[in-house]
């Protein structure tokens, strides 16, 4: 694993492609420009889903962004996420929050966005001491599993929402530059960011860097940062997944309890799951392989599990296994904020791994902040 050190600059892992495996979302056409700009109304260090929803909301109310993106558009964690829809945030429905889902079915309907979105809901499971559970009967670690609760939620294809946002921002007028990596957010009454060759001034500057938050802006309130692993099953039977409790009606789940298990249908008859962190500052992660000890037995582990949950897996094959990284802020309280010593740049992200509605809320909440200079929500404060 590479380590950074002064002369090597921490961006400089991101600009290459990354070895965390392939999710089983369809690859998309993203709208990239050669660089050229050297000015911009707001730049946009970030081309995942917070960056793209920023530089949409911002380009439809006239204002030119441009989004810089280190790596390959959809290759973080918005392209390689599980796609499963959830309201509010992390630490629960924080103000202003509890319209996530309805906005994004706004959007992805206004913009007729190819992403197939389905709002069936979310089950809410735990580990339970008691019989099986009439709808998911598993066991996992020799507890019962059960559903607590049905919630607003749902599924979508999260490539298909980045690339669909992303050609909807640049239809709008944004710009997209790929393997663009900032090195610097230049403070000052007018910021600008440097990348390598080029000074672009802007207005503003807004850092939706995910997991990358601390390594652009260390004086930001911290942000630990994990890769986790997610597979998805090869196509089960139809018998089968009724005996699993996945057949018709199943709905996304994740435990509200430990160890923590998250999952969902693939199409008709595969099944994604997903669990596990391995720690790491950003630049560390980014030179993981997904074949190294760590991500390989974090990913052996969930397989193993994944088998063990019902006989009708017990001789399951994976189609895919990948990993991605979260982003943990301080009592999963997101950050949105402007810096206290330089209001015009602004910082979004730190979402727990709660962040596919979210994320895109948040982009729209900083349109608004710079085209109607509003105040940003309290929670989201950025001092330590
Ligand atoms: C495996 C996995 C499964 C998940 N499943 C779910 C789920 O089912 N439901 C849910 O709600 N959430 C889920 N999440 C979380 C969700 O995907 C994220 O919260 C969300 O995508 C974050 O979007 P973002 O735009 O803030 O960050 P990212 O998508 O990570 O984008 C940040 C971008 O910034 C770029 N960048 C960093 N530094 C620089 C720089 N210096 N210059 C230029 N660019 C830079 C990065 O390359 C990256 O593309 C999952 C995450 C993972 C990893």
């Amino acid at each position: 694993m590479p380590t950074s050190s002064e002369s090597h600059h921490p961006a400089d892992e991101i600009s290459r492609q990354r070895r965390w495996g392939k999710p089983p979302w369809s690859d998309e056409a993203f709208p990239s420009a050669p660089l050229d700009p050297s000015h911009a109304d707001v730049a946009i260090v970030g081309g995942g889903l917070t960056g793209v929803s920023a530089a949409y909301h911002l380009a439809r109310r006239g204002l030119r962004a441009s989004v810089f993106e280190a790596s390959l558009f959809g290759d973080d964690a918005s392209g390689r996420s599980g796609g499963i829809v959830l309201e509010g945030t992390a630490r629960g429905v924080l103000p202003g929050t509890g319209q996530c889902i309805e906005k994004l079915q706004e959007v992805v309907s206004a913009e007729k966005i190819d992403c197939d979105l389905q709002l069936q809901g979310c089950w809410e499971i735990e580990h339970a001491r008691e019989a099986q559970d009439r709808v998911l009967p598993w066991r996992d670690g020799g507890l019962a599993i059960r559903v607590r609760q049905s919630v607003a939620g749902g599924t979508l294809n999260p490539m298909g929402l980045l690339a669909g946002l992303a050609r909807a921002a640049a239809r709008a007028g944004a710009t997209f530059y790929e393997r663009a990596a900032v090195r610097k957010i230049v403070r000052g009454v007018r910021p600008a960011v440097e990348l390598d060759g080029a000074l672009i001034q802007a207005n503003y500057v807004v850092a939706a860097v995910n997991a990358w938050t601390n390594v652009l802006l260390p004086e930001v309130r911290p942000v630990r940062s994990a890769l986790t692993t997610a597979c998805a099953t090869q196509p089960l039977s139809a018998p089968a997944l009724h005996e699993l409790g996945l057949g018709a009606g199943a709905r996304p789940f994740y435990t509200v309890d430990l160890p923590y298990l998250w999952g969902r249908m693939l199409g008709q008859n595969q099944v994604v799951f997903g669990a596990g962190l391995v720690f790491g500052a950003a630049p560390v992660l980014e030179g993981v392989d997904l074949a190294d000890d760590e991500p390989r037995q974090a990913l052996e582990q969930l397989e193993a599990r994944v088998r063990a949950l019902h006989p009708a897996l017990s001789r399951v094959g994976f189609a895919a296994q990948w990993a991605g990284p979260v982003a943990i802020a301080d009592n999963f309280a997101p950050l949105i904020g402007r810096l206290p010593d330089a209001p015009s740049v602004i910082v979004a992200g730190g979402y727990s791994g709660h962040g596919v509605a979210l994320s895109v809320w948040m982009g729209a909440a900083v349109a608004r902040a710079i085209a109607e200079d509003t105040a940003l929500p309290g929670w989201g404060a950025l001092a330590g």
